[in-house]
């Protein structure tokens, strides 16, 4: 950044005296500075209210590339749920590493090490509620075909592209 920086100083500003360079490279800096920002937020985003942190495994393990493609698949379907129901949802798990899918005893073949699945919670909704939801937006091919599994407490959608219910 700092060569970027001298070379702009450098190209755009060659008999300029110091006196001015310098809040020349200090306005500059900040621009840099909050265009990284940005970038990293946008990085960040899945979807329109979705970011990666809340589907990031609970373990700390980095999301590989090929499971951050299917997140973004995910994350699309999951918001256009949440335009329908008009109210946030919560992603109780989304990833999991295969360490920790291990040691939350998780199906050996689960579509959350793919990054493919989310346990989700809305407020208002019983999770039987919110599935019919689901199951009506599938329907209508709004959202992905999928699994979707019916807990006490959260209901399970992922979008492996074939029906599963539970
Ligand atoms: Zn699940």
């Amino acid at each position: 950044m700092l060569a970027a920086l001298l070379l702009w100083a450098l190209l755009l500003q060659p008999d300029v005296d110091a006196n001015k360079l310098l809040p020349g490279l200090l306005i500059t800096a900040v621009g840099v500075f909050a265009w990284l920002k940005f970038r990293a937020r946008m990085d960040q985003k899945l979807s329109k209210n979705f970011t990666l942190d809340e589907f990031k495994s609970k373990d700390g393990a980095p999301t590989p590339p090929e499971v951050l493609e299917n997140l973004r698949e995910l994350a699309k379907n999951l918001q256009v749920l949440r335009d329908y129901l008009g109210k946030p949802i919560k992603i109780n798990s989304g990833y999991r590493s295969p360490a920790h899918n291990a040691k939350v005893k998780g199906a050996k073949n689960s579509m959350h090490v793919k990054g493919k699945a989310a346990d989700i919670v809305v407020q208002g909704y019983t999770p039987t509620q919110l599935a019919a939801v689901i199951f009506k937006l599938i329907e209508e091919k709004k959202i992905r075909q999928g699994g979707v599994g019916i807990y006490p407490t959260f209901v399970h959608y992922d979008t492996r592209g074939t029906k599963a219910r539970w």
